[in-house]
């Protein structure tokens, strides 16, 4: 099939480098031409692990454009990838869905093409989507379209730092369209996943286990609020265990071990359990605030939803409490921070709570020294706030240091010279924000560690 992948972020490459892989022939159109210039050169514009290698597998059957006129003929499906990133009153910028499904409209082939909403958008978005095609089409070629086109929801569920994985070896599948020749070109053009009978890339080894993926096909509606539903849940999951850490550092007791406790219960599961200084990322937050947003269009209130949010904010400015509580004054401290990207094996930092714990320590008074293995250019490329400088190295995180703090679990972290750096700081308070360093052997360097919820 010829694809058409509006949108070359995270999940436009990654979904157009899988149907490259598929041998579909594949075309990224973007406003950015910095990310297709990357694309063209055969380098990944964003980092996740493999996506490189995935691009390259595919190279001989990709093509980018920032132009609509040369992606769209002969086009047979057309995701729309784009951003959907939240307004100041909590609902989603919609601006570059329409701008992308406009053109769309405008440059329709002769022959049909499905139009496939990918970026995650709110109920009744497939309807104002056929709308707008519509009427583009309309206004450039003078007659209606007359079954030129349909439009379907696809959601994605691909999860940053492991999203070949999620695609290639998916929990399940979700069409939204109740157009049969719509659910047929999705069906077709994911056979491969759902039935497992691709081979692998070489990087990418099927897990041992894995069956059929799920296909669930549904209205355009119930799609759309799939999406919202599920990551809505699982921020609730986020700051229920996080509510209960708070309970347990009152009472004495160790949120790790409760976690254990209660995920073994199949009813619960152990996944999203685990405490720390909450839930970040492009997803969580602008989902959870249009999950909000669409329930008062309807006269509704989502309590639950609101209750997640507001713990999962409160969770950032513990830190901050905590130590304020070890270091009394702030102002003139320097606080180092480990991890910067809004969690491991992303270059992302939208939304990560490294960035705003360390704005709420910069506004205390405090210096913030940071380091992140990967998102280092970006972070220092985007950052405005003065007070808070990166380094290259973490061991330079430590040097004079009042605090550190573990924002985000990178693997190398596990492996620092803990009893040489604690030597360099003033103050040597560890708070492990992600509870992912042993507690006894940080202690037994001398550090005064705090975790969270233990
Ligand atoms: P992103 O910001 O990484 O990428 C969006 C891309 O769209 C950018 O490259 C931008 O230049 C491009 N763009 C903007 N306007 C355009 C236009 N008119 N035509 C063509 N390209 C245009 O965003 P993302 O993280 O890939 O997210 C895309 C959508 O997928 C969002 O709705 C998001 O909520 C959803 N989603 C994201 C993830 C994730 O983990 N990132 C997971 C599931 C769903």
């Amino acid at each position: 099939m010829n694809i058409t992948i509006a949108g070359a972020g995270y999940v436009g490459l990654v979904t157009g480098a899988a149907c490259a892989y598929f041998g579909h022939e594949v075309t990224f159109v973007d406003v950015d031409a910095s990310k297709l210039e990357a694309i063209r050169r055969g380098t990944s514009p964003i980092y996740e692990p493999g996506l490189q290698e995935l691009l390259k597998l595919g190279k001989d059957r990709i093509r980018c454009t920032q132009d609509y006129a040369e992606a769209l003929p002969g086009c047979d499906i057309a995701f729309i990838t784009v951003g959907t990133p939240y307004l100041p009153d909590g609902s989603p910028n919609l601006s570059y869905v329409e701008a992308a499904a406009r053109e769309i409209g405008l440059h329709i082939g002769a022959g049909y093409t499905l139009v496939v909403n990918k970026s995650t958008v709110p109920v009744g978005s497939g309807n104002w989507v056929e709308a707008i095609v519509r009427d583009a089409f309309e206004s450039r070629n003078g007659h209606r379209p007359n079954g030129k086109f349909s439009v379907a929801s696809n959601p994605e569920f691909l999860r940053e730092g492991s999203a070949l994985h999620d695609t290639f070896y998916a929990d399940r599948i979700v069409i939204g369209s109740r157009d049969p020749r719509a659910v047929a070109m999705l069906t077709e053009l994911y056979q491969p996943i759902q039935n497992q009978d691709f081979v692998p890339p070489a990087f990418l080894p099927r897990p041992e286990g894995q069956g059929a993926v799920p296909v669930v096909t549904t209205d355009l509606a119930s799609a759309e609020l799939i999406k919202y539903a599920a990551n809505a849940f699982l921020t609730v999951k986020i700051s229920f265990i996080n509510e209960i850490a708070s309970l347990a550092e009152s009472v004495g007791a160790d949120v790790v071990q409760l976690s254990r406790g209660i995920g073994l219960d199949s009813r619960i599961g152990p996944r999203f359990l685990q405490a720390g200084i909450g839930w970040g990322g492009s997803c969580f937050g602008k989902d959870t605030s249009a999950l909000i947003s669409i329930a008062r269009e309807y006269g509704k209130r989502a309590p639950i939803v609101e209750a997640a949010r507001e713990v999962n904010c409160e969770q950032r400015e513990k830190v901050i409490e905590k130590l304020l509580n070890e270091l009394k004054i702030m102002k003139g401290r320097v606080i180092g921070i480990l991890g910067v990207a809004f969690k491991p094996n992303t270059d992302d930092l939208r939304d990560a709570p490294a960035l705003d714990i360390a704005r709420r320590l910069v506004g205390r008074g405090a210096k913030v020294v940071a380091h992140d293995p990967i998102a280092l250019d970006r972070a220092r490329a985007e950052n405005t706030l003065p007070g808070l400088v990166f380094k290259d190295n973490p061991e330079e995180v430590f040097a004079d240091a009042d605090a550190v703090v573990l924002a985000t679990e990178w693997p190398l972290y596990r492996s620092l010279p803990f009893a040489e750096l604690l030597a360099t700081m003033s103050t040597p308070v560890f708070l492990d924000g992600r509870n992912f360093l042993d507690p006894q052997q940080m202690q037994s360097f001398g550090f005064r560690y705090l975790g969270v919820g233990r």
